[in-house]
């Protein structure tokens, strides 16, 4: 069967007015960040898909050990254009791992891996692009976060998470006890994919790449993967998230866990305990203490 967004929702948004596509796109969105990316056309209830635009966020607020941000939904894509969300394929050739660069020239490790990148335009979202959004935090990281692709606040700032998801990660990051600075932060896609949609298979095989050598070159001890699109790639298979969350998984050396994608839990907050029993196995595995309550 071939999956649904090549041919059934793009006939069928274009019917639809623009509070109801925007509704249907960040229903789409929501179950994509579940790891759910394929789906079946059947007669849709023009009722039920009007009320999908009215539907309130839900929200319920995080456990008392890990404040994050109070519900805030994330901001729509500037396109009202038909977004098709194409399946995610795994990458089938990750590079070799690189041999390890010792901590003192790690800075000038990632800068000459941002110099080759240069002026990118490997593939078709160079043209969308404002800033190219490289990577930002220590080199010599023990942990590292790998989120999908820059979206509007960073494609203007050229740094990862500085939108409404990257403050909820910064919150996440201060519950572990760490500083944003002492982390390292990238992303599978180094530029905007338009109307924020998921990187095309070609856009990461082309980008992602240079995210190996960037994980080469700190070698952290644990990565997280934020979402599914960055648990994709990094693992190299497609598989929903739920099977891939509460359990340690080994990529190029590295321990890998997964979690939700700061931006799923500002539409969901109630996935928020969820996430930050991930984060405590990536604590557990850093040897760091639970901040001390209150
Ligand atoms: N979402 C991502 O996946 N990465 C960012 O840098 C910002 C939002």
């Amino acid at each position: 069967m071939r999956p649904a967004f090549d041919f059934g929702v793009k006939t069928l948004a274009q019917s639809l007015d623009s509070a109801t596509r925007q509704a249907l796109q960040a229903r789409v969105r929501f179950y994509r960040d579940l790891g759910l990316t394929e789906f079946y056309r059947r007669p849709v209830d023009p009722a039920l898909l009007a009320s999908l635009a009215a539907e309130p966020d839900e929200s319920e607020s995080a456990p008392q050990s890990f404040q994050l941000l109070e519900s805030q939904p994330e901001s729509q894509p500037e396109s009202q254009e038909e977004q098709p969300i194409s399946p995610r394929r795994p990458f089938p050739n990750a590079p070799a791992i690189a041999d390890a660069v010792p901590a003192a020239e790690r800075a000038a490790a990632m800068q000459l891996i941002r110099e080759e990148l240069g002026e990118c335009t490997r593939c078709t979202l160079h043209k969308g692009r404002n800033k190219l959004v490289f990577g930002d935090g220590s080199p010599t990281a023990r942990l590292m976060f790998v989120g999908e692709g820059p979206g509007a606040d960073e494609d203007s700032q050229g740094l990862p998470f500085v939108g409404k998801a990257g403050q909820l990660l910064n919150n996440m990051i201060a519950a572990m006890g760490l500083k944003r600075e002492e982390v390292y932060i990238a992303n599978v896609v180094k530029c905007r994919p338009p109307g924020n949609r998921v990187p095309e298979p070609e856009e990461g095989a082309t980008c992602s790449p240079f995210l190996f050598r960037q994980i080469d070159v700190v070698r952290p001890e644990v990565l997280v993967a934020l979402g599914a699109t960055a648990a994709t790639w990094l693992l190299g298979t497609r598989q929903p998230l739920a099977g891939l969350r509460g359990r340690i998984h080994r990529v190029r050396g590295t321990k890998l866990i997964v979690t939700y994608h700061p931006a799923y839990l500002l539409r969901d907050p109630r996935q928020k305990k969820e996430a930050w029993a991930d984060l405590q196995i990536a604590m557990r595995e850093l040897g760091l203490k639970l901040p001390a309550k209150g």
